[in-house]
């Protein structure tokens, strides 16, 4: 599936949409590259997820990894980009975060094939040079996530 957005703005209204069929257990990969939109599409799923438009949510790129409380269970917010080796992941919590948590995941890549779960949703983020507030994103169900409705 799809879409063309034009701008920031546009991207965050994606995130909220998708935001109301998270749940528990859901794992999202966020694929792009640096500045694709990654983080930004993050932040608007978490704030909509925790239903708190103006919250900080920092980019985890040097903690690797941020969670939350929200109603529909802890989210973990993971950016891989700086972890070196796949088994990195378990020291930030990753049993945990893969216990019923809704886990966002930039750069899932690092995480190899081995660890990678099976079931979860691909967004694609690409720019386009040409207008450079547009973004092209791609969503890509895997495993179980192919029974599901999207948005
Ligand atoms: P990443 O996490 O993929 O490295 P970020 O979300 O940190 O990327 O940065 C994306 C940058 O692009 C931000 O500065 C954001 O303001 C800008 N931007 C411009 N247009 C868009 C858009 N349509 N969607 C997302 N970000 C956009
Ligand atoms: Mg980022």
């Amino acid at each position: 599936m799809d879409f063309n957005v034009a701008n920031e703005a546009e991207t965050e209204s994606l995130a909220g949409r998708l935001a109301a069929i998270l749940r528990g257990g859901d794992v999202v990969f966020l694929h792009g590259d640096l500045g694709a939109g990654k983080t930004t599409l993050a932040r608007a799923l978490i704030r909509a997820l925790c239903d708190t438009p103006g919250m900080d949510v920092p980019s985890p790129t040097f903690t690797l990894v941020q969670t939350y409380d929200a109603d529909a269970g802890t989210i973990w917010h993971f950016d891989l980009y700086r972890m070196t080796t796949p088994d990195d992941v378990w020291e930030l919590g990753w049993e945990d975060a893969m216990d019923h948590g809704i886990v966002l995941v930039e750069w899932p890549e690092r995480l190899g094939n081995r660890l990678a779960p099976p079931s979860h949703l691909a967004i694609g983020l690409a720019q386009d040079t040409a207008r450079p507030e547009a973004r092209r994103i791609t969503l890509t169900p895997h495993g179980s996530w192919k029974d599901r409705d999207l948005i």
